[in-house]
């Protein structure tokens, strides 16, 4: 067996000393041919590896470079140097693997995002994309234990689907046509699906909802946890074309108990990293520290990001209308002087995110629940309000805003009920026949249910503090790269 080592984590949390154990690695930094710093992903701190001077010969310690992969076998002893209680006196080192120092393209110093994001193959061995990937990690666990705990069933939907309910313009479209131009045509010189795989046009998905739903009117309570597509051209630090998206729906939910659920969700998953990931935060927090030393001042936030996890564990989100937030947005001094892109042109508009924004770090300072939507600015399948005047008439929609991030969950009571549905998607010009699938929970045992979409990538920027989104998903997809 070759894999009888100890994690350099376990080594630097145990209180003992004075025992023999093998670790494996890579080098972080070998200094005066005697300490190597060796990492084996287990833990952000290194262990320092002693190779005691005339103990081993200068071929292997040549060997030794950042980026090498090595296996050291000693004895672990109390250290006397700074910042670490043990460190390991090695008696065999083995060289695993070698990394020409030359060529290495990690260098024992400090790179930009933007340089890392090139080599992304290999950011994994830096210790802010270590923190990260640890505390991604750890909140899809948390994710995982909450709706168990919860006792909801995790559904697996669909990743390639032929409805196009949503938004077909930003669907990436699954064929196996040619695209020389030789694709079989219909009469009219449209392609004809029938003869591509499926036997019909199908794309990657943009949410599991639809299938949720149809889950959900025999489980109750289900999740969907999986990738999701968008060919939206869109270059933000908020945008991927593939992202993970979390989708719960429940059955007799309304929609404020999809509300609560949300923001006990949120809550519970920013606990358990704070419980599980504490190293790795306070890492990520000291970082975003020394790159906000570089802002001016205004543009610095206001709280730490350990004081910001704490905040939102601790304090209720703030839940008000849409209607409500307009007025807010309409009466302030910011709109007044005219400081927003988009003005405020009144009840009906969409909301921009300079808006959310405002909402959520300048007017409230906490992550706010938006709800009832103007119907026409939000889904077909989001539930009409009762007793709306008709030209103010809402949805039972709620978007959850959070500080820095802007949307990080979409949801909404479902229409459960059928005519009202029928009527709303011939309206917004979905294909009620092709639906037919979907309307079937509404025929047969329909009832009140709710549920909702959290961008996992948008809550690792925010319990991460990472400012682009490109920097928290492994290797990320946007416009024009899909490298890796
Ligand atoms: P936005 O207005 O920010 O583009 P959206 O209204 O298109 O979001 P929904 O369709 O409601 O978003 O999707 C549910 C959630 O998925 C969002 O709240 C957000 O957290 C996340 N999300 C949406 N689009 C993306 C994307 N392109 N990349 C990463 N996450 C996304
Ligand atoms: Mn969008």
């Amino acid at each position: 067996m070759f894999n009888k080592r100890t994690r350099v984590k376990d080594l630097l949390a145990g209180d003992k000393a004075n025992y023999e154990a093998t670790v494996m690695g890579w080098v972080r930094t070998f200094r005066n041919n005697q300490f190597i710093a060796l990492n084996d992903g287990s833990t952000n701190n290194n262990i320092q590896v002693v190779a005691e001077l005339g103990m081993f010969n200068d071929d292997l310690l040549k060997r030794i470079t950042t980026g090498a992969c090595i296996k050291a076998t000693g004895d672990v002893i109390p250290s006397l140097g700074k910042g670490q209680k043990v460190e390991l006196k090695a008696r065999t080192i083995e060289i695993l693997g070698d990394s020409d120092a030359e060529k290495f393209p990690l260098q024992p110093k400090k790179h930009s995002l933007e340089f890392l994001r090139e080599i992304a193959h290999l950011r994994f061995r830096t210790n802010t994309f270590g923190a990260v990937f640890r505390v991604r990690h750890a909140l899809a666990f948390g994710i995982h234990k909450f709706f168990n705990e919860k006792g909801f069933v995790y559904m697996h939907t669909p990743i390639i689907t032929a409805s196009d309910a949503e938004g077909a313009g930003e669907m990436f479209r699954v064929t196996t046509l040619p695209i020389d131009g030789t694709a079989p045509r219909n009469d009219d010189g449209s392609i004809n699906f029938k003869e591509d795989f499926f036997g019909r046009s199908t794309n990657l998905t943009v949410s599991g909802q639809l299938e949720g739903e149809l889950a959900a009117m025999a489980f109750s309570d289900v999740y969907t946890f999986g990738p999701t597509f968008r060919a939206e051209n869109s270059n933000t630090t908020r945008h991927l074309a593939e992202f993970w998206m979390i989708e719960p729906e429940m059955a007799f939910y309304d929609l404020e108990d999809n509300a609560n659920l949300a923001e006990e969700f949120i809550r519970y998953i920013i606990r358990y990293a704070m419980d599980n990931n504490k190293e790795d935060l306070e890492f990520l927090a000291q970082r975003l520290a020394e790159e906000e030393k570089a802002l001016p001042q205004d543009k610095r936030s206001e709280m730490g990001l350990m004081e910001k996890l704490e905040f939102v564990v601790n304090n209720s989100f703030e839940r008000l209308t849409y209607t409500e937030a307009i007025e807010i947005l309409n009466e302030s001094n910011h709109n007044k002087k005219k400081k927003f892109q988009y003005p405020i042109t009144g009840w009906g508009m969409d909301l921009q995110s300079e808006h959310e924004r405002y909402l959520v770090e300048k007017h409230f300072k906490k992550p706010v629940i938006l709800t009832n939507y103007p119907a026409a600015i939000k889904a077909f399948y989001m539930r009409l309000d009762d007793n709306c005047a008709p030209e103010r008439q809402t949805v039972s929609a709620m978007d959850i805003l959070a500080p820095g991030i802007g949307e990080i969950v979409g949801g909404s009571q479902r229409e459960e009920r059928l005519e009202k549905l029928e009527q709303k998607m011939r309206d917004m010009h979905i294909p009620v026949e092709e639906m037919s699938w979907y309307l079937d929970t509404r025929r047969f045992g329909s009832c009140p249910h709710a549920g909702f979409g959290l961008g996992f990538e948008r809550l690792v920027q925010f319990v991460t503090g990472m400012g682009n989104i490109r920097d928290v998903i492994p290797f990320p997809r946007y416009p024009k790269s899909a490298e890796f």
